[in-house]
């Protein structure tokens, strides 16, 4: 047996130190400096837009986008059941309500099924969709683009307009992921809908420690996720505030970092890509499992790679993940449905199925950016074992 293999752990070999250590020797470290507005250049250039607004999280960016979405405590917001909670529990920080619609095959939002709720679900009255069952405005759906594949934004983007839905992408895990033909060919995750966010969490494919950021279609709204993220200040000097605003602000010092990390953006997307593939043609032989892909006329960023258990699997989901332990391998299972987590039961749903399916058969398998091949390999060689009933 080889070394520890870890899930997903950050890779800080470029000019991290540098970049920190002169926002030490600076004094800069709060949550003025350059390294902030270069960091939000860096973005913004990343993903092909002309400006993004750095935050404290991922977290702190999906409840921004909805406040600055305009969604109310009145009001619903359509999301994903399987997906990571915090794309779901801004909408409850409002008092809004969530209703779950299922996903399809790439794990992201289903648009046929979005557009069988809103079709026989909801009612549209003038520009405003409302949900028959309780006679709440919907307001907004969030997106995911789960594990770093693009949701069907083409047709999701279509239901969207079609109802008076304003669309919030939760791009978390998809930094860099972009469309490579059709109607938004060259568009990036999270530049589609009408609020993008993402995440520098140390588990992304770029991390600050912690941090997110925000884009947007609207320049007007996102001038206003500015001003609230920066405790809503009217006049600097009075210290006048024209609402109710938030400390989600990152710091210079958490932006150094980011700064260094959007250097190697590119080379990261790159293993990843690789990584995925070289996974992908070693685990077609084995029996019993499957491995998930990512939409075909996609750049994905491939930021976590998912084995499925299929039926014919000679070992259950769970003792998969102990013995890949066993080897030294960390994996873990998907997030549990976040509708049946003891906050949300009882919440209102729409034809849930597939998530269902996906939730029993996933695991999740190393996808640092510094894994190398050989670790791949030894990935490869434990599961191989493992289905064979191999033990160690
Ligand atoms: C990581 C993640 C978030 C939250 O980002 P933080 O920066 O950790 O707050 C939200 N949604 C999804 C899908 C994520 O994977």
């Amino acid at each position: 047996m080889g070394h520890f293999i870890p899930l997903s752990v950050p890779n800080l070999s470029g000019n991290e130190k540098k970049y920190v250590t002169e926002a030490i020797e600076t004094e800069w470290v709060s949550t003025a400096g350059e390294y902030v507005n270069d960091f939000e250049k860096a973005i913004a250039a990343a993903v092909g837009v002309d400006r993004a607004v750095a935050c404290q999280s991922g977290t702190s960016g999906l409840h921004t986008a909805l406040l600055i979405c305009g969604v109310t405590r009145d009001d619903m917001v359509i999301v994903p059941p399987l997906t990571f909670i915090a794309a779901v529990n801004p909408v409850r920080y409002i008092g809004a309500e969530p209703v779950f619609m299922d996903c399809d095959d790439s794990l992201c939002m289903d648009p046929v099924k979005l557009r069988r709720f809103c079709e026989t679900e909801c009612e549209l009255r003038g520009e405003e969709l409302f949900y028959k069952k309780n006679d709440r405005r919907i307001r907004a759906l969030t997106v995911v683009h789960v594990f770093g594949n693009m949701a069907d934004m083409e047709q999701i983007m279509d239901v969207a307009k079609e109802f008076h839905l304003l669309v919030v992408e939760d791009a978390t895990e998809a930094l860099g992921t972009k469309y490579l033909t059709g109607k938004y060919a060259g568009k990036f995750a999270g530049t589609i809908g009408d609020v993008g966010v993402f995440s520098f969490n140390g588990n992304k494919i770029v991390t600050t420690g912690g941090g997110g950021a925000i884009v947007s279609t609207h320049p007007e709204m996102l001038d206003h996720a500015k001003h609230l993220t920066t405790q809503a200040k009217s006049d600097e000097l009075n210290y006048l505030h024209d609402e109710i605003g938030y400390n989600y602000r990152l710091t210079n010092l958490q932006a150094a970092l980011g700064v260094a990390q959007m250097e190697q953006l590119d080379k990261f997307i790159e293993v990843k890509n690789r990584n995925y593939q070289r996974y992908k043609k070693a685990l077609a032989g084995l029996p019993g499992i499957g491995f998930l892909g990512f939409r075909d006329n996609v750049r994905s960023n491939c930021w976590f790679y998912s084995v499925t258990c299929e039926e014919n699997c000679p070992v259950s989901r769970d003792r998969m993940i102990e013995e890949l332990k066993k080897r030294g391998i960390q994996s873990r299972p998907i997030w549990g449905l976040i509708q049946d987590q003891i906050p949300y039961l009882g919440s209102n749903t729409f034809e849930l199925e597939k998530c269902f399916e996906y939730w029993r058969k996933v695991v999740n398998i190393p996808c640092s950016t510094n894994l190398s091949e050989e670790d791949v390999d030894c990935v490869v060689e434990a599961l191989r074992e493992i289905l064979a009933g191999e033990t160690v």
